[in-house]
């Protein structure tokens, strides 16, 4: 019977997905991991990190020179963070939704900014926008090593 649920993955793919210091701090952690687990994806690695200078350069590379780059790189070095890989069908695309908009103030309710971010620099939570960058951003935080190939038995249902 499961048989005829399985498909082909084509658009499998990874993600960089981070909880930044506001989530750690507000003691949301589990409460944010949880959405990615409802959505069905799944956690090929996870760690507690307290963000460098500079690797707070390299993630928000794009960002830099605009103006609000010397308070983004400020906030997410001011405590420590969740850095997280994870993994599913379309996920870079799926788990933006799943954080809601950038800005606050037209994120919907039901992602997590919508429902627990309230000023736009400390939104909560941090997902790639990209192939490219979710392969920069992953090699920025974890070695090939830390992160595991693993399926799980209800992928098929998801
Ligand atoms: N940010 C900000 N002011 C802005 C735009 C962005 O403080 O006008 C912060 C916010 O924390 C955001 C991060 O910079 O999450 C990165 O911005 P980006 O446009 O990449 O948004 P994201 O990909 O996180 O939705
Ligand atoms: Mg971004």
């Amino acid at each position: 019977m499961i048989d005829s649920l399985e498909m082909e993955s084509e658009h499998m793919e990874r993600t960089f997905l981070m909880v930044k210091p506001d989530g750690v701090q507000r003691g949301l952690i589990g409460r944010i991991i949880s959405r990615f687990e409802d959505k069905g994806f799944t956690l090929v690695a996870c760690k507690v990190v307290q963000v460098t200078e500079n690797q707070a350069k390299i993630h928000y590379a794009e960002h830099d020179g605009k103006d609000f780059f010397p308070n983004l790189v400020n906030f997410i070095t001011s405590g420590p963070v969740v850095a997280m890989v994870w993994e599913g069908d379309d996920i870079i695309a799926l788990s933006r939704i799943v954080n809601g908009k950038t800005n606050v103030n037209e994120a919907q309710p039901g992602s997590i900014r919508g429902d627990f971010a309230a000023h736009t620099p400390k939104n909560l939570i941090h997902g790639s926008d990209s192939p490219e960058s979710s392969k920069r951003e992953i090699a920025n935080f974890f070695e090939d090593h830390e992160l595991v190939n693993y399926d799980k038995i209800i992928s098929s249902w998801i």
